[in-house]
């Protein structure tokens, strides 16, 4: 008998797939780059609007908090935590590393870096030595700093800011864009990449 299932799984399986099977205890890490990179894989396929990639970014986001007495998203058991704050993790990394790069890189080349360093799910490695891999790839150190603000201390992401900077908000129940925002070409960028 056929089980059907929603058609985000899929694509949510295959990012673990490509990416190594973590020994220290960082799930936040594995399950936040599905909860970022799945809708950003279906968008590019044509299956998931831009609008929507954006809208449940901002939805869901502000769930991956830090709450009082939070110690960074290292060893985190919280859903929240693991899924939305993972995701804001790698979201900032793919902002910083285009950022950085002019648009020439992003999360994919870096995630390529993993993969070409041999990194999928048939390897165990820690999440440092990973992270140091996707670095190497793009020339920079953007993940490696990332963990220091974020894995070990809660971290304070102004999500207002964010939001603004990227140039995407909310009117009257529907997504819109400021084409003028700092970030609006990094954030052109994000959705309409291809992998390659
Ligand atoms: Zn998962």
């Amino acid at each position: 008998m056929a089980v059907s299932r929603p058609d985000w799984t899929l694509t949510h399986e295959m990012v673990h797939l490509a990416f190594p099977n973590l020994t220290s205890d960082d799930h936040w890490a594995e399950e936040g780059l599905a909860t970022y990179v799945e809708p950003l894989a279906r968008a590019r396929l044509g299956t998931l609007s831009e609008d929507k990639v954006w809208s449940d970014l901002m939805e869901g986001v502000p769930k991956g908090m830090p709450q009082r007495g939070d110690r960074g998203l290292h060893g985190t058991k919280e859903w929240g935590r693991t899924y939305w704050g993972g995701a804001l993790f790698w979201l900032l990394a793919d902002m910083r590393i285009r950022e950085q790069t002019r648009n020439r890189r992003g999360l994919p080349d870096a995630l390529d870096g993993i993969l070409d360093a041999g990194g999928d799910i048939r390897v165990r490695w820690d999440l440092l030595r990973t992270l140091a891999v996707a670095d190497k790839a793009v020339g920079l150190t953007v993940l490696s700093d990332l963990y220091r603000e974020m894995g070990r201390k809660p971290g304070a992401a102004d999500l207002n800011d964010l939001w603004r900077r990227l140039g995407i908000g909310r009117a009257r129940g529907r997504v819109v864009y400021d084409n003028s925002a700092p970030l609006a070409e990094v954030r052109r960028a994000i959705v309409s990449a291809p992998r390659h």
